[in-house]
């Protein structure tokens, strides 16, 4: 299998690189960094913290794409959206990473799955997507008498807020309950906010220091409150979980799946 990694000079990006030159069944055909990054003719490997490749970064993703089976995406929105038309012009498959889509780019990502594949994840570790589950089983257990708060923390370089998993994380728990997320959430307070209104689900966001990753649902009713956590120490369990999606991808016919579909937990 044949991948290539957008934004390989990147956080993720990096850390990409390095999982596929380890996993197996996998080889690196191609890595893209921004137009005027330093970071271009760089060699994959050095970047990775690897070994040399020979293969070296390239602003031209049309290049990538044509020499990768499936691309591995954690850029940002507009440079994704880029890349997946791409991408579908030349039948390429996509693992997507990046968070903060528009509801309209989101859309415009579900009809590529229509005739492309698309792995779409908002967070590719095993223990978040179990968590989802729970998140989801959870809910539709307890009542509207169970409050449900979602708090999550990232490192002081995060853009976008609340983080894709939270949000993700909300959309389990409205599935749980049959709600549609848009219609009951609170995604910031601030001011005279008036009491809770029953039913919302809520998230409040922390940012500071390194934190790679903490996420918490909390269901708090009047004499309890039930709490899941996931907490993630080291980003390659992103990598791993995307380059394992990659793997997965390849196999596929046209979808737009998520990492729950590659787990084998939807
Ligand atoms: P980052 O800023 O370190 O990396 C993004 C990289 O994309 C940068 O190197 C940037 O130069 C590059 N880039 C920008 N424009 C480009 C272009 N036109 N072509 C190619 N490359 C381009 O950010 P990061 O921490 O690696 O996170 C990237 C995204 O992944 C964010 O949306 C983040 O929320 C998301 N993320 C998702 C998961 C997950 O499991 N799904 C985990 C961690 C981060």
């Amino acid at each position: 299998m044949k991948i290539g990694i957008a934004g390989v000079a990147g956080r993720m990006g990096r850390m990409l690189a390095a999982e596929v030159q380890a996993a197996e069944g996998a080889e690196l055909s191609g890595g893209t960094e921004a137009p005027g990054s330093p970071f271009i003719g760089a060699d994959l490997g050095t970047l990775a913290g690897t070994s040399e490749t020979g293969i070296t970064v390239t602003d031209s993703a049309g290049t990538m794409i044509e020499a990768t089976d499936v691309i591995i995406d954690f850029t940002a929105p507009q440079v994704t959206m880029a890349h997946a038309r791409l991408a579908a012009s030349h039948g390429t498959a996509m693992v997507i990473g990046t968070t903060g889509f528009s509801a309209e780019q989101l859309r415009e990502l579900h009809e590529f799955g229509d005739k492309h594949v698309i792995v779409h994840a908002a967070n590719f570790s095993v223990g978040v997507n179990l968590l989802l589950g729970l998140t989801e089983q959870a809910a539709s257990v307890l009542g509207e008498d169970y409050d449900i708060e979602i708090v999550e923390m990232h490192h002081r370089h995060k853009v976008d807020a609340p983080s894709g998993t939270a949000l993700a994380m909300g959309e389990a728990a409205a599935a749980g309950r049959k709600v549609n997320l848009a219609d009951v959430s609170t995604r910031v307070r601030d001011g005279h906010t008036g009491p809770r209104p029953a039913g919302n689900i809520g998230f409040a966001t922390l940012r500071g220091g390194g934190v790679v990753g903490e996420h918490t649902v909390m269901f708090a009713a009047d004499g309890e409150r039930f709490e899941l956590t996931h907490k993630a120490a080291d980003r390659s369990v992103f990598a791993a979980g995307a380059v394992r999606a990659a793997i997965w991808a390849g196999s596929q016919g046209p979808g737009y799946y998520s990492m729950r579909d590659v787990l084998g937990f939807s």
